[in-house]
């Protein structure tokens, strides 16, 4: 159907999306490609910057917490393997990591998500509350990377906390302390996703250092935020006992 195409997401989450797909619970969409750049007036705010108000002008268009816009590459409303019960998937356009293995590359430019604001996704939300509620559900936001547009992602977790909802962030934790302690304020469960606790792969993995994976890990448990690691094991460069010793490790876990 034109405009819409399946999300390249959870290689996991395919399988058990079809039993939601046949009984009419899941609803996908990939967000029209116009219409990104009336609210963006240069072209510096990309995957490599986060859209933080105190640090661009991403508030332009911003009248209240409801109103609050960001760049939606996605919804999926029948996720099955992102934190408790059936999820509502949010995905957010813009990652800042460039992972060489990366499920959903389609997602690393904020400019090519659809500008949506919190109104308009709680509404759609509302739609299926009976089954996020009876299956112990509720909304995880992820992309890309969600941290990328932190005023939007917390907007969002904030009202879906209001309205009673569980909120999950699935994220590579690669945020400045400030974003993530304001985002985790509003987060029942963290989905961090750890290419490699060892410095070297990391880096070679994603592009940037581990230094703030590390640092949102530690804020989490200070914060006494429920974390889930999520750890990709690829032959050959993640499955070495020794780096998997040091991620369960008490130190860091
Ligand atoms: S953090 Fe996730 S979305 Fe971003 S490049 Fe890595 S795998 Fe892709």
């Amino acid at each position: 159907m034109s405009g819409y195409k399946t999300v390249i997401a959870r290689s996991v989450g395919t399988k058990q999306s079809s039993a939601c797909e046949k009984s009419g619970l899941l609803r996908r969409f990939a967000p029209r490609n116009d219409g990104a750049g009336q609210f963006r007036n240069n072209s510096n705010d990309g995957a490599g910057q986060f859209r933080d108000r105190s640090n661009d002008g991403a508030g332009q268009f911003r009248y209240n917490s409801n109103d609050e816009a960001g760049y939606v590459h996605s919804i999926d409303s029948c996720g099955m393997v992102d934190g408790p019960g059936i999820r509502y998937l949010i995905f957010l356009s813009g990652c800042a990591l460039r992972c060489k293995y990366c499920h959903n590359p389609d997602t690393w430019e904020i400019k090519n998500g659809q500008i949506m604001t919190v109104d308009e996704i709680i509404s759609d939300i509302n739609k299926y509350r009976s089954y996020i509620r009876f299956s112990g559900g509720g909304v995880t936001i992820t992309g890309g990377d969600p941290l990328i547009q932190p005023d939007f992602l917390e907007a969002l977790l904030a009202r879906c906390k209001s309205e009673g909802l569980h909120t999950a962030v699935d994220t590579s934790g690669y945020g400045t302390e400030h974003i993530v302690r304001k985002i985790l304020a509003h987060t029942d469960l963290m989905l961090l996703d750890i290419k490699s606790i060892n410095p070297a792969i990391y880096k070679h993995i994603t592009g940037v250092p581990i230094g703030r994976t590390l640092e949102t890990l530690r804020i989490s448990k200070e914060m006494g935020v429920s974390i889930w690691i999520r750890y990709v094991l690829v032959p050959g460069l993640t499955d070495k006992t020794e780096d998997m010793y040091l991620l369960v490790k008490d130190e860091k876990l």
